[in-house]
């Protein structure tokens, strides 16, 4: 129910942007995402210290590559699950039941985990809007790491510890992910 209430909201808030930007295809793209996703989950968080995503619905936080537990920072995700690949979302986005983070799940290369070994994949298989404009929901920025498989912010100056040594590197998209306001 938690999980419809929000997607709701979301669908609203699409609508209103829609209505903000007529006749923009890419505008109705990010609307058909959640339009045709399963459900939304929230609680996803930006960690502070390694700068990935991650879920912070459980008491365990997750190991972080930074050290410790992962710290959640700024706005509260609510991510789309369950729906179709598009030309602007991409789905085989998964939690890793190990570290808490998200990564991408869809290659037989896993990623390093921080929790040690590869990430290991457990839950909803997400569908993430990419290369859409943001809006004042959701925030763009996010990327793919090619060396440890998670996504992250990578819009400050330092990208955070990567679990492949060193720190991210984006490749691919420019991911645009839904917060609350
Ligand atoms: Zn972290
Ligand atoms: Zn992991
Ligand atoms: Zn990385």
């Amino acid at each position: 129910m938690y999980d419809e209430f929000s997607r709701r909201q979301l669908l609203k808030a699409g609508v209103g942007f829609i209505g903000a930007a007529a006749g923009t295809v890419v505008f109705s793209d990010f609307a058909t995402v959640l339009a045709e996703s399963s459900g939304v989950q929230d609680r996803w968080r930006f960690c502070r210290k390694c700068q990935a995503m991650f879920f912070n619905g459980y008491d365990n936080k997750g190991a972080c590559a930074a050290g410790g537990v992962h710290e959640p920072a700024g706005y509260e995700f609510v991510l789309p699950y369950g729906g179709p690949e598009t030309p602007n979302a991409q789905r085989d986005w998964r939690f890793c039941g190990k570290c808490q983070a998200m990564f991408f799940n869809r290659e037989a290369v896993k990623g390093a985990c921080p929790a040690g070994g590869t990430h290991k994949a457990a839950g909803f298989n997400f569908v993430l809007p990419h290369d859409v404009p943001p809006t004042p929901t959701s925030q763009e920025e996010w990327r793919f790491c090619h060396k440890c498989r998670v996504i992250f912010f990578n819009g400050f100056d330092n990208t955070g510890t990567c679990a492949a040594g060193g720190t991210h590197e984006g490749a691919g998209y420019n991911f645009v992910l839904p917060h609350y306001p």
